[in-house]
């Protein structure tokens, strides 16, 4: 495919969705064709989601994590396939490694490694690391309430996720995140410069 694919990961209140608004403004500003998306997406799959996140109805963790590959999968094969197609950069805040770093916390790793081995994989990867204290600060200082998976314990096991699939897909490179914005946008240009 013509285009180009970044992806961000990390736990909540890394600084996902800052850093890749960030970078869609920097890609345009160059004149870039630049598509910035989400998972959870904006589908029926992806309300879904979101209400479960929300605790708006209970379902397990595998369902969950289903929905989430499903969502991944309908998400491609609308936007992203078609946007790489037609040579765009598309950011993606989020993607895979999500659901497997979240998932294993309960659920087996190979089992949902497996449900993503079809997926493409990104240009790269830019999983935004920083420890789960700082991160639940920021969340409380920027938003109401708390979602399913925002607690001490259970970040530091996903964190620690990220860091270990970091080293068994490719194209994966590690940022610390406790840095400023400013810091980490520098970062994030300088890894994806290499690849434009
Ligand atoms: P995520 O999408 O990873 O959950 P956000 O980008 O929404 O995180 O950031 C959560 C909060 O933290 C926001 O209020 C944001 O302005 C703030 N924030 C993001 N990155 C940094 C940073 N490097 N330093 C300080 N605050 C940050
Ligand atoms: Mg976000």
């Amino acid at each position: 495919m013509k285009g180009k694919f970044i992806v961000f990961e990390g736990i909540d209140g890394a600084g996902l969705t800052t850093q890749s608004t960030l970078l869609e403004k920097y890609l345009k500003s160059k004149g870039l064709n630049v598509l910035l998306t989400k998972e959870p997406t904006n589908s029926l799959i992806g309300g879904l989601i979101r209400a479960a996140l929300k605790k708006e109805w209970k379902t397990s963790n595998d369902v969950l994590q289903l929905l989430f590959s499903a969502d991944r999968a309908h998400h491609l094969n609308q936007e992203i396939i078609p946007a790489l197609r037609d040579g765009k950069i598309v950011i993606s805040d989020r993607y895979f490694l999500s659901t497997i770093a979240y998932g294993m916390v309960e659920l087996e790793k190979e089992w949902l490694k497996s449900l993503n081995s079809k997926f493409p994989q990104p240009d790269i990867v830019i999983i935004l690391d920083l420890p789960p204290k700082i991160s639940i600060e920021r969340i409380k200082s920027s938003r109401f309430g708390f979602e399913l998976f925002e607690e001490e314990k259970r970040l530091e096991k996903i964190r620690n996720n990220f860091l270990e699939l970091s080293k068994e897909y490719k194209n994966c490179f590690i940022i610390d995140a406790s840095k400023s914005i400013e810091e980490v946008h520098r970062q994030v240009i300088n890894l994806v410069e290499k690849i434009l």
